[in-house]
């Protein structure tokens, strides 16, 4: 095809003429993968509230923006929250065994 701002001839699958930089009109086939789903993804195993948010964040921009990466951003959210609901219960089972043994200390002390 032809630029129909410079007129060259130039890539029928071209996005962007290569010699004007004018936009041909077409939207690329090939799409970017969101990169915060992956970031979000990666961050789930180490920081849960941080990869839930760039999760969220990242499913609302592939939302908007039709890229790829929404099956990571999804991931990665229910990731961030079962080792969010993990911790919460191992931090309730701590805090019970904790009780649980501290209560029975003045029975050795009487
Ligand atoms: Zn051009």
């Amino acid at each position: 095809m032809y630029c129909k701002n410079c007129g060259n001839e130039i890539d029928d699958r071209a996005a962007v003429c290569p010699k004007c930089g004018v936009s041909t009109g077409i939207v690329t086939a090939v799409q970017n993968t969101n990169v915060l789903a992956i970031v979000g993804f990666v961050l789930s195993f180490f920081m849960s509230i941080a990869g839930l948010v760039c999760s969220i964040i990242a499913r609302k921009q592939i939302r908007e923006s039709g890229e790829k990466g929404m099956s990571f951003a999804t991931a990665g959210m229910i990731i961030s929250i079962v080792s969010m609901v993990l911790s919460v219960v191992a931090v309730i089972i701590s805090l019970l065994i904790v009780f649980v043994f501290a209560s029975s200390i003045p029975y050795y002390y009487q």
